[in-house]
């Protein structure tokens, strides 16, 4: 009754302001798939979008695995549901961990989730900030073995080069390949290792306290499903009368949106309908600003260093906001002073006459003009020297 009293203003309409204009923009998600080849990446990338974004995938051979380098691909979809609009782009490493040798493998991922960082801090530095696009990477699944113990030193060292660039999502792959029991324990011996190694995955953000009670719950499973086991398949089957997506195998049917046989939906409903706001959230708050923050400490020590080396030669600092290209500027500076020099002094005496016209041309006064050695054509003849 008190609310109803109160004179209504019409803010309480924001929140839908804000609903319409972004459906209205549209939705964009960035997901990056890691991790060695034949985990099942892409099918369950199929699987979590029900699109085929591989049909032109092309496999190498493993004679051509051999010297493979890791290469990053790039697919986009325009997916729409209920209206609103969704702009998946998935982010392929294909020959991940396949080459002989796999030292620093991780480094092409690397450089392209930081290329993407510097494009964008470019984009939003420049004149022009509208429309830009944005190909930052919001998340990125990492696909664990599961024929292994645990986490294999690849795995270690890919997940330590890029816990800090990017909302690292493990999940263990080919689930349906292990028992029941055998995924408990694995999950818990590879959550083990990622806190002995200090790795520092996506952390889902707190509950709030004034959720209900449902809600904290399912939270806490979440939080507990690490890493993700997942089935993938690009398959529809028949599962007691119903039409699934699924495995057959001769010994049974392995659903994949089953939650008792593995935590595809879980991970999809986070991926998707819980968490895809919180890790663009954490990308833009964490991970973009802390490359920003790098890039500009790094572009403020050049500035000093510049500083410094031009007060030791010419006692003159530069004021440059931005750092120019060492060396680069400073020759082509010296070297146009040099030429101008050299014209100076093999330029023919200047003709009074020319300068002179040259003078009345502008109707303004120039600041500066050598006093010529005659009288100009045009003086005023009634001037008092005639
Ligand atoms: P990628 O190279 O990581 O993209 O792997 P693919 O998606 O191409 O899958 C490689 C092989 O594993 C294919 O034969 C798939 O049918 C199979 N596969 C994919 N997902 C699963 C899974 O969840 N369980 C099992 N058992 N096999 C799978």
């Amino acid at each position: 009754s008190c609310d109803q009293d109160k004179e209504y203003v019409g803010f309480a309409t924001l929140p839908n302001q804000v609903h319409r204009k972004s459906v209205k923009k549209g939705f964009d998600f960035t997901l990056m798939v890691a991790g060695e080849s034949g985990l099942g990446k892409s099918t369950l990338v199929n699987s979590l979008f029900l699109t085929d974004l591989y049909k032109d995938r092309k496999l190498l051979n493993a004679e051509e695995r051999i010297t493979q380098t890791v290469e990053i691909t790039k697919h986009t979809v325009d997916i729409e549901e209920k209206g609103v609009k969704l702009k998946l782009t998935i982010v392929d490493t294909p020959g991940f961990g396949d080459a002989v040798n796999n030292t620093e493998c991780w480094k092409s991922v690397a450089d392209y989730i930081d290329q993407q960082f510097e494009q964008y801090f470019r984009d939003e530095s420049g004149l022009n900030r509208k429309n830009i696009q944005d190909n930052r990477v919001h998340c990125c699944l990492y696909f664990i073995s599961p024929f292994g113990h645990g986490l294999r030193p690849l795995d270690v060292e890919f997940m330590k080069a890029l816990h800090e660039k990017v909302n690292i999502v493990p999940v263990l792959a080919k689930a349906d390949t292990l028992t029941p029991t055998e995924v408990k324990r694995k999950k818990i011996k590879i959550r083990e290792e990622i806190e002995q190694y200090g790795i520092k995955i996506y952390q889902f953000p707190d509950c709030d306290s004034d959720e209900d009670e449902d809600f904290k719950q399912q939270d806490q499973e979440l939080k507990d499903c690490i890493p993700f086991a997942v089935i993938g398949s690009n398959t529809v089957v028949e599962a007691k009368g119903k039409r699934v997506r699924g495995r057959l195998y001769p010994w049974g049917i392995v659903e994949v949106e089953n939650p008792a046989h593995c935590d595809f939906v879980k991970l999809r409903n986070m991926l998707v309908r819980t968490h895809m706001q919180d890790l663009k959230d954490v990308t833009r708050e964490t991970h973009y600003e802390n490359y920003r923050a790098h890039c500009i400490q790094s572009m403020t020590r050049m500035v000093v260093k510049e500083r410094n080396r031009n007060k030791l030669t010419r006692e003159s600092g530069t004021d440059f906001p931005i750092p120019m290209v060492p060396g680069a500027t400073d020759t082509e500076t010296e070297k146009l002073i040099r030429e101008k020099d050299e014209e100076v002094r093999h330029s023919p005496c200047q003709k009074p006459h020319e300068q002179t016209q040259h003078h009345e041309q502008h109707p303004e006064p120039e600041p500066r003009v050598d006093p010529p050695s005659e009288p100009p054509p045009s003086a005023e003849p009634h001037s008092k020297g005639s």
